[in-house]
């Protein structure tokens, strides 16, 4: 047991553009608030505990069975959730579901980059994008946002036309900075991309600014709207994401996924969860006004909050991040130090984890 403990990573036969490299990293700590990770903080009423504990022991029944391949019945109810959510008119033929948005950017990743293509971002955002590039071997061109970290649409446009990649993330509302991106500056860049223009709208819930989704009629084929059930939904651990995009772009995806990714587990769990959509989304509303209750505070401190229209907010300003970081965890409660100089994200949680998130504030060294 010894020699199998003592192998090290360079020892392996890794591929030699993964040597070096920093996993995914946000420390799961067992402490009495954590607001690191953009969950919501409001576990799923009961109904919907016992609807997808009963959905799920139906389909225990048939675990001897492969799963639906194509999911069609859960990509239908996504689709009608959107539709409802937006307006705009999709069936399950313009939607894709997969274990939490992040495998959806990864089979994107590996039907449209891969060797020899690129990817580009607007930094900071969040780091799975190119952390999966990286693991497709996608070229990642990174580009940087404006000081204030909002986007400069005509300038984001002008490098999209000069760099021509592949395919071209904007997050909206971006995590770490909250911000979100109106449709006039999306369609800019849309026109500029000659590829695909993935809109990952993992907080879009959160935002009263209207859906990508609407501009999928404009630009069937380079707009993907990718989503996820993990934040506004309260399902993060059910692991449930999805896209809404051309069923040509769903066609090219299923060239790459592997068959039966989507447990019956899964599928029975989020239909049911998606069944208590309204009671579950109520909790937007309070997560929003937290927010902007909890911004308030920070300012009256005398912190810089970044406007956000997610459920978390980047504030400054910190002369060492990381000491601030711990800081706040001796009190018991754990932010996120994202590495951008000078501030620290919290989440939106309960009001109690909000006031007590405000209480180490007043204490954390500047
Ligand atoms: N996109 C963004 C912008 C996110 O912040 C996250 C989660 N932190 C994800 C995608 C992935 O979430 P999930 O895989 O749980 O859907």
């Amino acid at each position: 047991i010894d020699e199998i403990m003592s192998v090290t990573l360079d020892q392996l036969p890794l591929r030699e553009d993964l040597r070096g490299r920093s996993p995914y990293g946000a420390p799961q700590l067992d402490v009495p608030v954590r607001l690191n990770t953009n969950e919501n903080p409001f576990p799923p009423p009961a109904e919907l505990v016992d609807d997808v504990a009963s959905a799920v022991r139906e389909v225990a029944r048939n675990l001897n069975r492969y799963p639906d391949r194509d999911a069609i019945a859960l990509r239908r109810d996504l689709a009608a959730y959107l539709t409802s959510a937006t307006g705009v008119p999709l069936t399950e033929r313009h939607v894709w579901a997969a274990n939490g948005s992040n495998e959806i950017l990864q089979q994107l990743l590996q039907a449209f980059g891969g060797p020899g293509r690129s990817a580009l971002g607007f930094e900071p955002s969040y780091s799975m994008h190119p952390i999966i590039s990286a693991g497709t071997r996608t070229e990642w061109v990174p580009t940087p946002r404006r000081d204030d970290f909002t986007l400069d649409a005509e300038r984001a446009a002008a490098v999209v036309a000069d760099r021509a990649p592949d395919i071209v993330f904007v997050t909206s509302p971006n995590n770490p900075t909250g911000g979100s991106v109106p449709l006039e500056d999306l369609e800019a860049i849309l026109r500029a991309a000659p590829g695909l223009v993935v809109v990952d709208e993992a907080y879009a819930e959160f935002s009263s600014r209207p859906s990508a989704v609407h501009l999928l009629a404009k630009f069937p084929a380079k707009l993907v709207v990718s989503r996820t059930m993990s934040k506004a939904f309260a399902f993060a651990g059910g692991r449930l994401g999805y896209l809404a995009a051309a069923p040509a772009v769903v066609d090219a995806l299923q060239l790459v996924r592997l068959p039966y990714h989507l447990s019956s587990l899964t599928q029975a769990a989020a239909r049911a969860a998606l069944r208590h959509a309204d009671a579950t989304l109520r909790s937007v509303a309070t997560l929003a006004a937290e927010r902007d209750r909890v911004a308030e505070g920070l300012r009256q401190l005398g912190f810089e909050p970044v406007p956000s229209d997610a459920n978390f907010i980047l504030f400054g300003r910190f002369a060492d991040p990381t000491a601030a970081w711990k800081s706040y965890l001796d009190s018991g409660v754990l932010i996120r130090d994202i590495g951008i100089a000078g501030h620290l994200r919290v989440s939106i949680g309960t009001p109690d984890e909000n006031d007590a998130f405000l209480q180490a504030s007043k204490e954390v060294p500047r």
